[in-house]
């Protein structure tokens, strides 16, 4: 078995430590002896819709967004579109998660039009939300770090991933945490997010792999030390809410 990956924007959309989720993909896949390739797919490279199996989408700047949202209005967010439609996976954190929305409204800048495949929309506020993210789900505790001006609100579509337990999430005031709808996922958990999470990890694997391996069993790993890490920082965490 092999897995792609496609890299969105690595040069422009990855902050906080946010490629740290494709080393996590990587390596969890690396250990149950999947083969894996990574490819970029940034502006100016015409992204093939039908080779990753798993995108990740990693969090930027306003300005950032700008530029990305000029290219996902084009020929490369049709080609997205078409793969998350056709069977693929995404990871989105923060900015990429915005801009796999509807739309994303900087404060002082005009709207941004997202990709609209996942049913949320996000306009900036005048306080940052910084700090330790916990929340709860229904597979256990998600923890992580969140930097963003933005605040999200679902659509029917699109449901939470989580409830937040410390820290604002999507929008600090629903409770609610990230988005889930068909394979994509969207968090505001940079940090980065899949090393101290592996349950999500695993989660977007099988995705992944069902695209053109059928629905595949993974093989448990020990995650030990993964799980007290995340234990750790939950702690931290709610010591200083
Ligand atoms: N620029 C966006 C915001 O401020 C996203 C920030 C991020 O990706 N950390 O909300």
């Amino acid at each position: 078995m092999d897995l792609r990956i496609g890299h969105l924007y690595p040069d422009l959309m990855s902050i906080y430590g946010d490629r740290g989720n494709v080393l996590a993909l990587t390596q969890r896949a690396r250990w149950r002896g999947i083969d894996v390739e990574t490819r970029p797919f940034t502006v100016g490279t015409a992204f093939e819709a039908d080779w990753p199996d798993v995108w990740f989408f990693g969090g930027g700047q306003d300005q950032g967004q700008d530029i990305v949202g000029v290219d996902l209005a084009g020929a490369n967010g049709a080609a997205l579109r078409r793969s998350l439609e056709g069977g693929a996976a995404a990871f989105t954190v923060c900015g990429g998660y915005q801009l796999l929305g509807h739309e994303y409204v900087p404060e002082n800048a005009p709207a941004i039009p997202g990709l609209g495949v996942i049913d949320v929309r996000t306009r900036a506020g005048r306080q940052r939300f910084v700090g330790n993210l916990v929340a709860d789900t229904p597979d256990g505790q998600l923890v992580g770090f969140e930097n963003h001006s933005g605040r999200t609100y679902l659509g029917p579509d699109a449901k939470p991933l989580g409830t937040v337990v410390v820290g604002h999430g999507n929008n600090g005031e629903d409770k609610t945490e990230g988005a889930v709808q068909g394979k994509i996922i969207g968090t505001y958990s940079h940090g980065s997010c899949l090393p101290k999470n592996p349950w999500l990890a695993d989660r977007l694997l099988g995705w992944a792999l069902e695209r053109r391996h059928g629905a595949v069993r993974l093989i448990p790993l020990d995650d030990r030390e993964e799980f007290a890490a995340r234990d750790q920082a939950a702690a931290v965490a709610r010591a200083r809410p």
